[in-house]
């Protein structure tokens, strides 16, 4: 690949330039400065479809779908039509309206779960489950798994995966902040455990089980790189409850993605709460948590647990929200399509890296998939430690071979790709073949 091919970043070099004197590293979320990978991050000027235009003109195949609310692709006409109707009657009431009404019978109808609150976004959601659970069970401990990632509110920065990727692991059981600011103080009332392992979790339960208000996880994990569960881990999660334990579903990622009913609903799984964000929002700022009426009646103002925001139940966003779930709800055929392009993908991935040599083991389920830039037998990675193994500058190189062939794949190795409706065969073909060149250039 010569330089002289490569078009121009002036304009997004610029911008980058500015942004960074007036706002910390230059971004409002850490992985969009393309610190793990390199280079000048795009900034987007408009999106279509499949499709990002960045500020220099140059149009980019997308494979990020804004990390996961994209699911029918961007600026989908009936979500931008449902968007501008709530416009004109107003942006924020600060009062009940009947689209979050319309919303939330939605979401219990689909998930199966009895009540349902809207909050702006995903950490929000997390935050208030877990302090609900606390606040239901009088316990003050919550378990998580390493290298999930429940978004950034303090007691959740521990161990995480997403952008912390990077940070040293503890033991099993202790808790490492994975952020400055996080006192040690907070981070000692959340637990630790290691995704995938059954044995480690039941031992922790055995010990600490009786302090324990909720386990915490992401039914399939897309934050360190995507990690599908194992049958043995699915049923040392459900037996939890056990100890009075409630079980939290963080769904934000995989919510109305890897199904209309999620992952917990692919997987039989039957949390107490579920978290969610990206997709019910349609491309706007929302999260939810919901799950069983005796829980969740702990909430303000029918219990003591206090949770309020100015925004919530927004109208553009709760609009936007329902018209994507609707179009999910009345295209059944739509999950399958995108199973399948996500398995040619994968499929044309590996073939493309065996010839030419160069080692990669996919992971991938529904429309989510992470190559991963080693050798360990496809399927076989499924905990933080088998991911942190990944090759990050081998992943790295190959990430600006694609984005200079017109191919916006996630910016980090420890990150999920999302497939969306707008993707079509001849993006599949033109993304393996630019991934042919890209091979071809690391091997
Ligand atoms: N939970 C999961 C599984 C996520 O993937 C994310 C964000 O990527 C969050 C929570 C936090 O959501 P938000 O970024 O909307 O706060």
């Amino acid at each position: 690949m010569t330089t002289e091919s490569l078009p121009s970043t002036a304009r997004s070099e610029a911008l980058f330039a500015r942004a960074r004197a007036v706002t910390p590293g230059g971004v409002n979320s850490p992985v969009r400065a393309f610190r793990s990978v390199g280079g000048t991050p795009r900034f987007i000027r408009e999106a279509h479809g499949a499709h990002l235009t960045d500020a220099d003109g140059t149009r980019y195949l997308d494979y990020i779908g804004s990390w996961g609310p994209m699911i029918l692709g961007h600026d989908h006409p009936a979500v931008r039509e449902a968007i501008a109707s709530a416009l004109t009657g107003g942006t924020s009431f600060g009062a009940p309206n009947e689209r979050e009404v319309q919303l939330a019978e939605t979401v219990t109808r689909i998930t199966g779960v009895d009540r349902v609150r809207f909050v702006n976004s995903g950490t929000e959601a997390t935050m208030s489950a877990l302090r609900l659970a606390r606040g239901f069970t009088g316990r003050k401990y919550i378990l998580k798994f390493r290298g999930n990632y429940h978004g950034h509110a303090d007691g959740l920065l521990v161990e995480a995966g997403s952008g912390l990727m990077t940070n040293a692991a503890g033991a099993l059981g202790q808790a490492a902040p994975s952020s400055a600011g996080v006192p040690q103080e907070y981070a000692a009332l959340t637990l630790v455990s290691e995704y995938n392992d059954p044995a480690a979790l039941d031992t922790l339960m055995a010990e600490r089980g009786h302090e324990v208000a909720a386990v915490i996880f992401e039914p399939v994990v897309g934050n360190a790189g995507v990690l599908i569960p194992t049958p043995e881990f699915l049923a040392a999660l459900h037996r939890v409850r056990e100890h009075g334990v409630l079980l939290i579903a963080d769904e934000v990622m995989t919510g109305f993605r890897l199904s209309l009913k999620g992952a917990t609903g692919l997987l039989g799984l039957t949390p107490d709460l579920t978290c969610w964000g990206k997709i019910i929002g349609g491309g706007l700022p929302v999260g939810a948590y919901g799950g069983r009426a005796d829980v969740m009646d702990f909430v303000s103002p029918q219990g003591p647990v206090y949770q309020a925001g100015t925004l919530s139940g927004n109208p553009l966003a709760m609009a936007a929200g329902l018209a994507t779930l609707e179009i999910l709800e009345g295209d059944p055929g739509l999950y399958g399509r995108l199973e399948a392009y996500t398995g040619t993908l994968a499929d044309g991935l590996r073939s493309a890296a065996r010839e030419a040599g160069v080692i990669l083991s996919v992971n991938h389920i529904g429309s989510m998939l992470t190559a991963f830039h080693q050798d360990a037998p496809d399927g076989s990675i499924r905990t933080y430690a088998d991911a942190a193994r990944s090759d990050t500058a081998a992943f790295a190189g190959w990430f600006q071979h694609m984005l200079g062939r017109g191919i916006y794949w996630a910016p980090s190795q420890f990150e999920s790709i999302f497939v969306s409706g707008a993707h079509t065969d001849h993006d599949l073909n033109a993304t393996l073949d630019a991934a042919r060149a890209a091979y071809a250039g690391l091997g």
